[in-house]
Order: structure tokens, then C-alpha cells, then sequence
């Protein structure tokens, strides 16, 4: 055995210890059904623990195996995941359900390059799977990950840059191959989350301070060094909430129906629900730029609008500031140029519909 190889087998059998001591009691982990398992790594992908635990439970009891999702209709599956945000995950999911369903007996691939090859699951949740369901040696490198091995190793790089990245999943391998590598990785995460965490990580309770550099050198909190940053664009558009058999301009429920459109298979933000609009630029009145979208993409001459407020949501690169307008529409045939789908429907109705944060930050003006 070698220095490098007896070190990274100390701290291996540290974590494991400290995991089986310290491990958060979570729904998933009283499970060894790989489709639990999946669902809830499928969840917790940017999103957090507390959060995810209700939607997991419902989810389950709604769709409990593969065979259940993948004969779900495609809005029932998107019902169910409703405020969890990024809905790619979830039709994704959907999609990866049908393909085990039809062509692995509706047992999912216990192999990580197996599993890569459905869609939406990637090197990480691959890794995931194979180790916590399949007891498969697979790594995981995960933000977690990335910043208790960068601080364990004292790695002082930019940890985006490619050979970083490399050595990251090395590491994490090395410690994968072992006993229970599944409780490896989440105990690798677990320490992250919980005491090696960005801001003042808690090094004195920490089952690995005599074999981490960066406690060693008094800079943890420094590490993971990440030199590029993403840029953000700053955008703007507008959206109609336009509405039948109401008043023009109507809140406060005087409107009986509003037109909620819905966006094509792919694409940001692809197949779900929202409220019709455009991209504004600055040469062109926001109310003449919307009534221009509206005539040409659903044929509709809107009337009586009133701007109702303006909402902001972040995206990954986008920071996107939407003016919201009320307003009735003239001619009754829908034109849809650009959309997969248009209905007219209740307010409540239209609460329901699969939509982005975005979508329902804008409808709220309206109430
Ligand atoms: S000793 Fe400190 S920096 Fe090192 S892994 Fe533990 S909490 Fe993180």
C-alpha cells in the first residue's frame, strides 16, 4: 500500500464512521428501490433537501415504479412537480420511465454507462445511482463534493478549469473504490452540506481536520477557488394576460377566462405553460411591441390594456425583468405561431397549468 493509497483508506473509513454516527434521516435513504432512489436524486439536483421531502413523498405515492410514471400523461407528471422548478427534470424523468419501461422490463440499467444513456441522467446522477441503488464503485462529484476534496487536498486552483475537474473525479473515485462506496459518496455530500460548508465550516467537529490541508492551513474557507464567474445578461419582455368575457383590464377575478399558451418541445423553458409575450428592445414601446406579438402570433387585436407591474426572475445567465399588461382581445379564432398549444381558462385553471416561477411571479400581478 502505498502513502497515497493507505491516506485516501483513513479517510475513507473516517467518513464512513462519521456517516453511520451522523446521517440525516431522510425519506429516500430508508429505501433501497432504485426507482426511489432515482426520483430523489432527480429532485435534489439544485434544489434543496427540505424542499424536495414533500414532493418526493407525493410523487411516489402518485407514481410508486417505473411502470406507473411512464403511463402517466405528461401533465400529470408535470402537476406533480409544480414549484420544484426546472421542468426538464421532470420531463426528462418522464421520458427515461418509458424508455426503462419498454426496454428494460422496467428495471433500471444497474450500470452507470447504461443509466448515462437515458435521458437526463448524467455523469453525476449516474454516479449516484449506480453507487447508493447498485453498491456499483462509481464517484460522485457534486458542489459538496467539489468543495470538501478541494479543501482535503488543498487543491488551490480554479476547480473549472478541465484538469482540475479531472483530478476531482480522480480523487472522488479513489474513494468510491471500497467498501459501501454508496455511503461513501453520501457521506462525502453529507459532510459537505452539513459541516464543511461554504462559510464557516466547522473544522473543530470535524471527523477529518487531522488529515485536511486546508484546516491544516487556515484557509478552508477560501477553497474552492472559483476564478470565472458566469456572466449574467440583463433582459427584458413583456407579457398579456388577456382575458374573455370580462372586463378589459379586469382583476379580482371579474375575468371568466384568460389565454394561457404554451411553449414547444424544446427549448428554454420548453412545453410548459405561460402567459403570451415577447422580447422587448428599447427602440419600441412595450404596449405597441406586445400588441404587434399578440396580431401576428395569435392573430388577436388586444384592447383596454392596462400595465398591471413588472416582475424579475433570475436564470442561470439571464436576469429578466417582465412587464405584465391586462387587456381584452378582439376576434375569436386563436392563430398560434410559435406555440404548441392555447387554452382558454379560469384563473384557478390557469394556477394549475405546468409554468415556470417566472409565469406564476407575473400572474400574480393579476390578483
Ligand atoms: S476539516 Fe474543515 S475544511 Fe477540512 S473537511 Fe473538515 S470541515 Fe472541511
Amino acid at each position: 500500500m502505498t502513502r497515497d493509497s493507505r491516506r485516501i483508506a483513513r479517510i475513507r473509513g473516517k467518513l464512513l464512521d462519521w456517516y453511520d454516527a451522523n446521517h440525516r434521516d431522510l425519506p429516500w435513504r430508508r429505501s433501497r428501490d432504485p426507482y426511489a432512489i432515482w426520483i430523489s436524486e432527480t429532485m435534489l439536483q439544485q434544489t434543496r433537501v427540505e424542499t424536495v421531502i414533500p414532493y418526493y413523498e407525493r410523487f411516489l405515492e402518485r407514481f410508486p415504479d417505473v411502470h406507473a410514471l411512464a403511463s402517466a400523461d405528461r401533465e400529470d407528471v408535470f402537476g406533480l412537480w409544480a414549484g420544484l422548478g426546472y421542468y426538464s427534470r421532470a420531463r426528462n424523468l418522464h421520458d427515461a420511465a418509458r424508455i426503462v419501461a419498454d426496454e428494460h422490463d422496467g428495471c433500471l440499467p444497474d450500470q452507470a454507462d447504461a443509466l448515462r444513456a437515458l435521458p437526463g441522467i448524467g455523469r453525476y446522477t449516474a454516479g449516484a445511482l449506480a453507487s447508493i441503488a447498485f453498491d456499483r464503485p462509481e464517484p460522485v462529484v457534486d458542489g459538496n463534493v467539489v468543495r470538501v476534496l478541494s479543501r482535503i487536498f488543498g487543491i488551490r486552483e480554479d476547480v473549472g478549469a478541465k484538469a482540475v475537474v479531472d483530478e476531482l473525479w480522480e480523487l472522488a473515485g479513489s474513494l468510491a473504490h471500497g467498501p459501501r462506496p454508496g455511503d461513501l459518496n453520501q457521506a462525502l455530500m453529507e459532510l459537505g452540506a452539513t459541516v464543511c460548508t461554504p462559510r464557516s465550516p466547522r473544522c473543530d467537529a470535524c471527523t477529518l481536520r487531522r488529515s485536511c490541508n486546508a484546516a491544516k492551513r487556515g484557509d478552508a474557507e477560501a477553497l474552492p477557488i472559483k476564478s470565472k464567474k458566469t456572466k449574467v445578461r440583463n433582459a427584458r419582455a413583456s407579457v398579456a394576460w388577456i382575458v374573455r368575457g370580462g372586463e378589459a383590464g379586469g382583476r379580482g377575478g371579474r375575468a371568466e377566462k384568460v389565454l394561457a399558451v404554451r411553449r414547444p418541445e424544446g427549448g428554454l423553458l420548453a412545453g410548459l405553460w405561460e402567459l403570451p409575450g415577447n422580447a422587448l428592445r428599447a427602440d419600441i414601446d412595450p404596449e405597441q411591441s406586445l400588441r404587434e406579438h399578440v396580431d401576428q402570433s395569435l392573430g388577436l387585436t388586444i384592447d383596454g390594456v392596462e400595465e398591471l407591474g413588472e416582475v424579475e426572475h433570475a436564470f442561470t445567465h439571464i436576469r429578466l425583468r417582465l412587464r405584465v399588461f391586462a387587456c381584452g382581445a378582439g376576434g375569436e379564432r386563436v392563430r398560434r405561431d410559435g406555440y404548441a398549444e392555447h387554452r382558454w381558462i379560469s384563473c384557478a385553471g390557469f394556477e394549475q397549468l405546468p409554468q415556470a416561477t417566472l409565469t406564476r411571479k407575473a400572474a400574480a400581478l393579476t390578483r
